[in-house]
C-alpha cells in the first residue's frame, strides 16, 4: 500500500466476512517513503491503531533500505510483528531482458539482517523466484 486511506480500506475491506488475521505492507519507494508521501512510522501506527498485529514493507526501492525502515517501523510499533518483502533491486533492460541486481545470495544475506531487527515474515518481492525463497529460507534456518 501507498497510502493511508487505502490500506485502511483494504483492511476493512478484508475483514468483511473473514475471520483471518489481516496484515499490511507498504511499498517505501520513494526517498524513505511511500509515493503517497507516508512515512515508516505513520503505516506503523496506523496499522496499530486499527488491530493490525503484522505490518511491514515490500517492494520499494532497494532491498537495503528496509535496514533502515524496519527499525522505525519497531520503535512506532513495539508489538506488532514486523514484514520484510523487499523487490530485488530496481528492474533494468539487458539485453531485451528485465534483470533485477540483487541475487538471492544478496537477498539470503539480507533477510538474516531483518530478522536481526525484528523482522519475522521475511520473503520476498517483485523480480524473485522460487530461487530466492529457498536462499532466504535457507539463510534465516541457518542462522536461528
Ligand atoms: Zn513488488
Amino acid at each position: 500500500m501507498s497510502d493511508l486511506n487505502e490500506a485502511r480500506a483494504a483492511v476493512e475491506g478484508a475483514r468483511q466476512g473473514c475471520d483471518l488475521p489481516v496484515f499490511c505492507t507498504f511499498s517505501f519507494d520513494t526517498h524513505g517513503r511511500t509515493s503517497m508521501g507516508v512515512s515508516p512510522p505513520q503505516a506503523a501506527q496506523a496499522m496499530a491503531a486499527l488491530g493490525v498485529p503484522a505490518v511491514g514493507a515490500n517492494c520499494g526501492h532497494a532491498p537495503e533500505e528496509l535496514l533502515d525502515i524496519l527499525p522505525q517501523m519497531r520503535e512506532a510499533a513495539p508489538d506488532a510483528y514486523l514484514i520484510a518483502k523487499p523487490n530485488a533491486g530496481i528492474p533494468r533492460m539487458a539485453k531485451r531482458q528485465v534483470v533485477y541486481d540483487a541475487t538471492p545470495e544478496r537477498m539470503a544475506d539480507l533477510a538474516v539482517r531483518y530478522v536481526e531487527l525484528g523482522a519475522c515474515i521475511v520473503g520476498t518481492c517483485c523480480g524473485s523466484s522460487p530461487a530466492y525463497i529457498v536462499a532466504v529460507r535457507e539463510a534465516v534456518l541457518s542462522d536461528a
